[in-house]
C-alpha cells in the first residue's frame, strides 16, 4: 500500500508500506477518507515539537484527525463496527495506570500514544486502530466527518472553562479551533466574540453565530473585550492562538474569578505580572486533546453542523500530493483554514 512517511525533519516522501494483515482481537483495520492536517503536524514536521510530545520519533506517517471507513473487524468488536461503517478516530490511547489515567484524565496520560505522532496516522491506506479508538459517524463528507477531531479539542477547551449557558465568552484566533470553541459554546447557549488579526476568517465566525472583533493591538482589544461583556470582564476566555500576545490580552480581559483556557500550543514564553494572578484569582486552565467521552460529543456536534463546518475546509489534496500539501499549509498561513488530505 502506498504511505506518506515522514522521515526526517522537513522530509516527507510517498513510499511502499505493507499493509496490516488481519485485524487483532479488539481491533479494526480502516482505509482513511480524510485526514486533516492542523498547527501540530507543522510543528512535528519542522522538527519543533519537544521530545515529550512526540517530536523526534522519524519515520512516522502523520495525520491525526482521520474519517475512514471500516474494511476489516477483528474479534470481540463492538457490534455496530461493521465492514463498510464511515468512522472518526479518537487518536489518543493511553496507559490507564499513570497519575493522569487514575484520576480520569486519560488525555493528559504521561505515556499517551497519539496516531500521527507517536504512532502511524492516517496519510495511508490502511490502518490497524483499537475499536475504543473509532467512533461511527454519519457526516456525508469524510472531510467533514475529519473534523470530528479539531472539534473534540474545542468540546474539551469548552467543557474545561465550565461554559454555561448566558455566558459570554471571548475566542482568541479564528482558525479551526477557535471557530470549533465558539461553535460549541453557542451550542451551550452562551454568546462569544471572536478576535482574530484576519478579517476573512472572522466572516466564516459571524455565521456561527459569534460576534467579532479584528485584532488591532493589546490595549484595544481588551478594552473592547471588557466593554463587550459588560461587568468587569468576560467570565471565559479562551486563547486558540499559542501566541504571547493574544495570550497576555486573554489574561488581561478576563474578569476576576473568571477562567482562562489555553488551547493555542506553541513554545512562546508570555512575560506575565504576578499579581494578575493574585488580583483577580483566574483560573487557568490548559487544554491537551480531549478524553473518550469527550470525543463522542465532537461526534454530535459535526453531525448537527455539517453544512457549517464544511466551509472550514478550504483544500482538498490527494494523498500523494500530502507532501506539497503540507508545505502550502505551512506557507501559507493566512490562505489556509483546513487542508485536508483524501485518501481514495
Ligand atoms: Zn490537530
Ligand atoms: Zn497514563
Amino acid at each position: 500500500m502506498r504511505a506518506v512517511v515522514t522521515e526526517g525533519v522537513r522530509a516527507m516522501a510517498m513510499l511502499e508500506r505493507p499493509e496490516p494483515e488481519s485485524p487483532g482481537p479488539r481491533e479494526v483495520i480502516v482505509a482513511p477518507e480524510a485526514t486533516g492536517l492542523c498547527g501540530s503536524d507543522f510543528h512535528l514536521f519542522a522538527g519543533e515539537l519537544s521530545d515529550e510530545a512526540g517530536g523526534s520519533e522519524f519515520p512516522r506517517i502523520q495525520g491525526h484527525e482521520v474519517a475512514a471507513t471500516i474494511v476489516a473487524v477483528g474479534a470481540g468488536c463492538r457490534e455496530e463496527l461493521r465492514p463498510g461503517r464511515r468512522v472518526a478516530l479518537y487518536p489518543l490511547h493511553a496507559c490507564g495506570e499513570c497519575y493522569p489515567c487514575r484520576v480520569g484524565r486519560p488525555n493528559t496520560c504521561e505515556n499517551f500514544k497519539l496516531i500521527g505522532v507517536h504512532l502511524d496516522g492516517g496519510l495511508q491506506e490502511r490502518l490497524a486502530i483499537g475499536q475504543d479508538q473509532v467512533f461511527p459517524i454519519t457526516a456525508e463528507d469524510p472531510a467533514v466527518a475529519s473534523l470530528a477531531e479539531p472539534v473534540s479539542i474545542a468540546v474539551r477547551a469548552v467543557n474545561r472553562g465550565r461554559i454555561a449557558a448566558g455566558e459570554k465568552v471571548a475566542v482568541l484566533g479564528a482558525g479551526p479551533i477557535g471557530q470549533a470553541v465558539a461553535l460549541v459554546a453557542r451550542e451551550r447557549g452562551a454568546e462569544a466574540l471572536v478576535v482574530d488579526l484576519q478579517e476573512s476568517r472572522l466572516a466564516l465566525a459571524r455565521e456561527i453565530g459569534a460576534e467579532t472583533l479584528q485584532w488591532s493591538g493589546h490595549d484595544e482589544v481588551v478594552a473592547h473585550a471588557r466593554r463587550w461583556a459588560g461587568a468587569g470582564g468576560p467570565p471565559v476566555a479562551v486563547d486558540a492562538t499559542g501566541l504571547a500576545a493574544p495570550v497576555a490580552a486573554m489574561l488581561e480581559m478576563v474578569a476576576s474569578a473568571g477562567r482562562a483556557v489555553q488551547v493555542g500550543m506553541s513554545n512562546q514564553e508570555v512575560p506575565l505580572r504576578v499579581g494578575l494572578l493574585t488580583e483577580k484569582e483566574i483560573d487557568i486552565l490548559g487544554v491537551s486533546c480531549c478524553g473518550p467521552d469527550e470525543f463522542g460529543e465532537a461526534v454530535g456536534v459535526v453531525e448537527r453542523n455539517g453544512a457549517l463546518l464544511a466551509r472550514m475546509v478550504s483544500h482538498q489534496f490527494a494523498l500523494g500530493e500530502a507532501p506539497d500539501a503540507l508545505r502550502y499549509a505551512m506557507e501559507n498561513p493566512s490562505e489556509v483554514m483546513k487542508v485536508v488530505i483524501r485518501g481514495e
